[in-house]
């Protein structure tokens, strides 16, 4: 007889996301898609029976690992264009960690195909022409992947689609014990699709898509290279018929300036997906307006320079020597007015955002370092 696995679910009030926990919920949760708190007692729960997962990758991070994360992620590196307030603005008190319902899928796959490859070459005086030839090849491989067993919108869009596909880590799978994820606020998402829907939905077509860039690989390199009526047989032997495994990965949401941004990590800490961080706009006003400070620092050392030029005392008598100070003189009154009227470049003013994003990031390992509620 299969193991039964018991999940309480309830939808949040505010963004009715439905929350699932295998445990018990807490007094008091907040919503992990929406930020807002809720009374547990005030909302109804549903129980689910279901199946129970045959393995687990359990977490290898703790919360202060994936808070850590974060804050690299926002400090980035001296040439990132990022905000330098952002620090300041963000709250990190909402990271959630989640275990996803994921089939593994095993096997071999071998696929026969041909095509026509069309490069371009030179001849002897330089001109151009095009060439072409047909190919025809086989690649035989193993595959192993985790493919996402949900189809909904219960997870967010940008986590589903990272994870739908996930690289599989054989040393980090273990039997499934409950324990694994109760105790510790873990939510836990019952799947939606069976083995058959999993591998219809995802499985088939990443494989296949792998098949062909393997083969991909093996034409060979050309200029302009165009590969013209591929046509293959695909053919896959499974290993298993799936099996289903719980897999952990971590996510936030935070707001700056009203615009939501997320960061999400898988949970061995390996893979971490997130979106375009918030970019200073200003950083362009302010190259521009160097810009102008630059043909103003020429517009004044023109005419300087011509004052020079007029009053420099004719005391020596080589003609060369004196021109060579003079052109001199020019030179350093025109360094001189560049330094004190020309701006910072691009590179500076990021460097100057990153110094400033860097205090800020200081202090936020100290505070994450403080609050641990999921060690
Ligand atoms: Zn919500």
């Amino acid at each position: 007889m299969k193991e039964l696995l018991k999940f309480i679910q309830l939808r949040c009030p505010n963004c009715h996301s439905m929350l699932s926990r295998v445990d018990k919920f807490e007094a008091q949760i907040k919503c992990p898609y929406c930020s807002s708190i809720i009374e547990v007692s005030g909302v109804a729960q549903h129980t689910l029976v279901m199946v129970s997962p045959e393995m687990i990758v359990p977490f290898k991070t703790t919360e202060k690992d994936f808070k850590q994360a974060v804050c690299r992620h926002l400090l980035g590196t001296e040439s990132d264009n990022i905000v330098c307030d952002i620090f300041d603005k963000v709250e990190m008190d909402n990271v959630t960690a989640i275990y996803l319902p994921m089939y593994l899928f095993e096997g071999k796959y071998e696929t026969e195909y041909k095509c026509t490859l069309v490069w371009s070459e030179k001849n002897a005086d330089g001109e151009k022409y095009t060439c072409s030839k047909d190919e025809s090849g086989n690649v035989k491989s193993n595959y192993s992947i985790l493919c996402l067993a949900y189809d909904g919108l219960e997870i967010t869009e940008e986590l589903a689609e990272w994870t739908h596909c996930f690289p599989y880590d054989p040393a980090a799978v273990q039997t499934f014990k409950s324990e694994f994820v109760t105790g510790k606020g873990y939510q836990i998402l019952p799947r939606n699709l069976d083995r058959e829907a999993t591998w219809n939905k995802w499985g088939a077509d990443i494989i296949e898509d792998e098949a062909e860039q393997e083969a991909f690989k093996q034409l060979p390199e050309k200029t302009d290279r165009i590969i013209r009526d591929y046509r293959s047989m695909f053919d896959y032997h499974a290993k298993h018929e799936g099996h289903l495994i719980l897999a952990p990965f971590w996510f936030v949401y935070y707001t700056y300036d009203y615009q939501k941004y997320f960061l999400m990590m898988d949970g061995l800490g390996k893979h971490t997906n997130g979106s375009k961080l918030p970019q200073d706009e200003n950083i362009y006003e302010e190259v521009k307006k160097n810009k102008k400070l630059d043909t103003r620092a020429h517009l004044i050392a023109a005419p300087l320079a011509a004052l020079i030029l007029f009053f420099t005392p004719h005391f020596l008598d080589s003609w060369i020597m004196m021109q060579t100070i003079k052109i001199a003189i020019i030179l350093i009154s025109w360094g001189l007015i560049w330094r004190f009227l020309g701006g910072e470049d691009e590179n500076n003013i990021l460097k100057r955002a990153y110094k400033k994003r860097k205090t800020g990031y200081e202090q936020m390992l100290v505070t994450t370092s403080s609050n641990n509620s999921r060690e």
